[in-house]
């Protein structure tokens, strides 16, 4: 994406195109699932004088107009992605935390139907995939396969 699509897309969301403002929708784009800390170090580098706050800032901003979608698995930091207006969930790493995007396998929310919905009007349903990271899975040792006994 370019900046002139960043400028289009605040500029669909009702927001004053500002550097602060690009410089942080252009971070979370090209880091999906980036952290405050990482956002602040991104945008940093290339607008140094912009504060902690002001990035705080234009996060919820960003968040509250939808152009970015805020996440935070349990035991997460908050995590932001620039994938929005999709129905897409999140797999993460019980050990090391990595998150990745899972596409909808329904498409639409809510993916899940409630068995009984108390009269709410239920119109999504949050589904985190848990598990374990290819990097963090233990290979397996040769040892560990071979038959008891076995010829070598
Ligand atoms: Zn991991
Ligand atoms: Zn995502």
């Amino acid at each position: 994406m370019t900046k002139a699509d960043f400028e289009t897309r605040l500029r669909g969301a009702s927001l004053r195109v500002t550097q602060p403002r690009l410089a942080v929708l252009a971070a979370v784009s090209s880091h999906p699932h980036v952290d405050t800390d990482d956002v602040i170090q991104l945008v940093r580098a290339e607008l140094a004088s912009v504060s902690h706050q002001a990035v705080y800032d234009v996060l919820r901003a960003l968040t509250d107009a939808g152009l970015v979608r805020r996440i935070q698995p349990a035991g997460s930091t908050a995590r932001y992605e620039a994938r929005v207006g999709d129905n897409h969930h999140h797999v993460v790493c019980r050990t090391c935390g990595a998150i990745a995007d899972v596409d909808c396998a329904v498409g639409q929310a809510p993916c899940l139907t409630a068995s009984e919905d108390h009269g709410f009007t239920v119109d999504e349903a949050e589904v985190v995939f848990w598990g374990t990271c290819p990097a963090c899975t233990p290979a397996p040792t040769t040892t560990s396969n071979r038959i008891p006994g076995g010829s070598r």
